[in-house]
């Protein structure tokens, strides 16, 4: 894990050093990192967040795109050569799954890149962010047509107080995990790590754990996950069934 060039992908500046960091800290001389999306959804402005003020949506997008960059460079990643970030807009992954997967491809070639790691996907017990499932899909498509193991983050599952109590992939999945526990000092880096995305206080709290964890597993893309399992209630959008309707289009198969 990790010993071959190796792209993490997270949909928004937070997800790969909330899932991989302490991993990619360890072997960062063959990671990669793409974040593919803005992360600032639509919102009034000017707002603050969080003790920062943002006079403008543009504002909060650099802001979480610096919170980023600057977590990676503690982990040694050389952000010109290393890290990029795909600006599609939050919450819109599913109206540009062609595109997200041209620049995954993109950086698989270029970088020859070896393992993907991901996003994995929604379930009964544990939902997810509409952007998290779409980049998943698009990495195993892009998996499958380079040959390319892929993956997975668990998912998080939180208590009422909104604190992770475990971590869970799929339950009728068929996967092989992978653990990557830390050492006390690693523990106090990842800490610090998730304290420098300012705009995002919660996570230090929320993800607090004692180990990153990844699922082995082969999926075909053309078998459309059940995505009833989403954030956000029923007014919420993009809605599962318009995801749904967005993969299906993209690959030419019914759902
Ligand atoms: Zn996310």
């Amino acid at each position: 894990m990790g010993n071959e060039a190796t792209l993490y992908i997270g949909a928004h500046a937070d997800d790969v050093v909330i899932n991989a960091s302490i991993t990619i800290y360890r072997h960062s001389i063959n990671s990669y990192i793409l974040t593919v999306t803005d992360g600032a959804p639509p919102a009034t402005y000017p707002r603050e967040l969080c003790g920062i003020s943002l006079a403008n949506h543009q504002a909060y997008v650099q802001q979480r795109l610096a919170e980023d960059k600057s977590a990676m460079r503690v982990l040694g990643i050389d952000v010109c050569k290393r890290y990029s970030n795909s600006q599609i807009p939050d919450g819109k992954t599913y109206q540009n799954i062609g595109r997200i997967i041209e620049i995954i491809g993109t950086l698989v070639e270029k970088e020859k890149i070896r393992g993907i790691m991901t996003h994995g996907f929604p379930g009964q017990s544990h939902s997810a962010h509409p952007d998290h499932e779409v980049v998943s899909v698009c990495s195993h498509i892009v998996g499958q047509e380079y040959g390319i193991e892929v993956l997975e983050y668990p998912r998080f599952k939180s208590n009422s107080a909104r604190k992770q109590t475990d971590t869970i992939f799929l339950e009728d999945d068929q996967i092989e995990t992978l653990r990557c526990y830390f050492t006390p000092e690693e523990a106090t880096l990842r800490d610090e790590l998730m304290k420098i995305y300012t705009t995002q206080r919660f996570i230090v709290e929320k993800y607090r754990t004692a180990y990153e964890m990844f699922g082995r597993v082969v999926r075909n893309p053309k078998t459309i996950a059940d995505t009833t399992h989403l954030y956000g209630g029923q007014n919420y959008r993009p809605t599962s069934q318009e995801i749904r309707k967005a993969i299906a289009d993209f690959l030419h198969v019914p759902y």
